[in-house]
């Protein structure tokens, strides 16, 4: 980046020099260089509209190029040892803790998240490479008691070569770390597309790696990066060297994308949409309650995968639990995302602010009230009322994830009718219920309870620790990331049964002449 480029930045965005941007990027990391011969785009700042830097994203050809360098970096990756991969990224989460806070406030000027959540975002990628560092020494097979004398079963992992990540807008950086820390210590190049709305996080990201790698000597093609829209999406679901393509986005383009990869025979690890449920029961401790919903459904402006959408409240607790939240709605603070102080940011973009006066036109054409909320603000920015609409379950629009500040309450008589609404909507993310009664809690988690990946108690519906296996069934698309064995996605497993005997002897007995 020249110095007169540089200083043509306005005041501030100078920080964004901080993490080796300028106001004219390339956007595609190649075999350890920095090009691109793609269309020129902007990246927008969601609080005024007005553009921060500009990104020259990928061509075909820069795609092509980028492939066959990391298909090269591959063969040399898979046989690095694991407890050395995991080095390497121990080195990354450090470098990662250096640029924390420039990184936290760059994800919440280009995402438009506050910023004590952006910088919660980059914390998590932090975290997901400390449990790849410990995952790299515990890559673990298994000895397989054989049938036949003197042979022995073993079950081993192998790499899969290169995991293409396709990310979307609201996590503009996590769901590369949950996928790239584990894809990398289990021995695999990573190929990754952001999504074409915060290509500057995708290029700071990079950077960050890249420094790493150069550092050790490595090939920097074992993270290629190609900041682009559906049409390098396209080519990653299309492209038989990329064995697993890890889609975070749309139900509507997962399942594209899934449809292309199974043609192929690829494999494909699918986090799409969510459209989550808060139960709370007449024995709940209300005030809990009420603060969960509040960071559930106005958290991100309700840009969330995990966002709350629904609020079931148990009908002896419903005008309490309705009213203390209308109270608390009123004193969230709406406003630029990285001032102290602000709840809730703007939405992403211009058409995201669209979609939400949509929506609650079709909203109030079925049948909702409006109780708060409902309309968009008149500003420069893309900001929203965050909204409380009363609605029946049996709504159309309640079976859809409108991603925005909007949370529909609905009453219920029983748990049973409870679980059965919380179940009745296509995507199955995440849920959550408030009770104190242990009885409720064991038929919530057990095969009669809610049908979702994410099954929580007295906890908000979003906030996943790294830990645990995340993602969602249904229209969810069933993959799971970062913690539990999830690893095991991101590898092949053999079967090898060897005979360390002089004999033949078959399994199930079979006498061959
Ligand atoms: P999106 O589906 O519009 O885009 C996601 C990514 O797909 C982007 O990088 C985009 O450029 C790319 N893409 C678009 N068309 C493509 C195509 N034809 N082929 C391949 N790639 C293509 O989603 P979005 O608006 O960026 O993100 C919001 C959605 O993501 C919401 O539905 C949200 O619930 C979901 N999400 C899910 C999770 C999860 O873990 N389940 C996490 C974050 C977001």
């Amino acid at each position: 980046m020249s110095e007169s480029k540089m200083s043509s930045m306005k005041k501030e965005y100078e920080f964004l020099k901080e993490i080796g941007l300028g106001s004219r990027n390339l956007g595609c990391y190649i075999n350890g260089l920095w090009q691109g011969n793609g269309p020129v785009i902007s990246s927008v700042n969601p609080a005024n509209n007005q553009r921060i830097a500009e990104v020259v994203e990928a061509s075909f050809q820069d795609y092509e190029e980028g492939m066959r360098a990391c298909a090269e970096a591959a063969k040399i990756w898979m046989q690095i040892p694991a407890p050395k991969r995991g080095e390497i990224v121990r080195q990354l989460g450090d470098a990662l803790r250096a640029k924390l806070h420039y990184l936290g406030r760059l994800v919440s000027l280009e995402m438009g998240k506050i910023l004590a959540e952006g910088i919660g975002e980059v914390q998590e990628i932090i975290d997901m490479c400390d449990f790849a560092v410990g995952l790299s020494r515990q890559l673990n097979g298994s000895i397989i008691p054989s049938e036949r004398p003197n042979h022995i079963m073993l079950e081993t992992w192998n790499p899969l070569g290169i995991v293409g990540v396709i990310t979307a807008f609201n996590f503009p950086c996590a769901v590369l770390g949950w996928n790239a820390c584990i894809a990398l210590v289990c021995g695999n190049c990573v190929v990754w597309k952001g999504a074409p709305t915060t290509p500057l996080i995708t290029i700071a990201m990079t950077k960050i790696v890249a420094g790493v790698l150069e550092k050790n000597n490595l090939p920097g093609a074992i993270l290629t990066t190609f900041c682009g829209g559906a049409e390098i999406g396209q080519a990653i679901a299309e492209d038989t060297r990329i064995p697993l393509v890890s889609f975070t986005g749309s139900t509507k383009v997962g399942l594209m994308v899934q449809q292309i990869v199974n043609q192929r025979f690829g494999k494909s690890l699918l986090e799409l949409s969510g459209n989550n449920a808060i139960i709370v029961m007449d024995d709940a401790d209300t005030e809990l309650a009420v603060r969960s919903v509040l960071f559930a459904a106005v958290g991100t402006a309700g840009q969330r995968c995990t966002t709350c959408r629904r609020l079931l409240l148990h009908e002896n607790i419903y005008h309490k639990v309705l009213e203390r939240l209308l109270d608390v709605y009123k004193q969230v603070k709406i406003g630029n995302p990285l001032e102290k102080g602000t709840l809730l940011g703007p939405l992403h973009t211009r058409a995201s602010r669209e979609n939400f006066e949509k929506g609650i036109q079709k909203i109030k054409s079925q049948g909702g009230k409006i109780l708060t909320g409902g309309n968009v603000i008149e500003s420069e920015g893309n900001f929203v009322h965050p909204t409380i609409v009363e609605i029946s379950p049996n709504a159309d629009v309640v079976k859809e994830e409108l991603f925005g500040p909007l949370l529909y309450v609905m009453k219920f008589q029983s748990l049973k009718e409870a679980i059965e609404i919380n179940n009745s909507v296509p995507q199955g993310l995440s849920s959550s219920i408030f009770t104190r009664k242990p009885e409720i809690i064991f038929k919530w988690i057990g095969p009669q309870g809610s049908d979702c990946g994410i099954v929580n108690v007295n906890i908000p519906t979003n906030g996943a620790e790294i830990g645990g296996a995340f993602g969602g069934e249904k229209a969810t698309g069933g993959g799971r990331e970062a913690g539990s064995d999830s690893w095991k996605q991101y590898m092949r497993r053999s079967t090898c049964t060897i005979n360390y005997g002089n004999e033949l002897p078959l399994a199930q007995g079979i006498n061959f002449g």
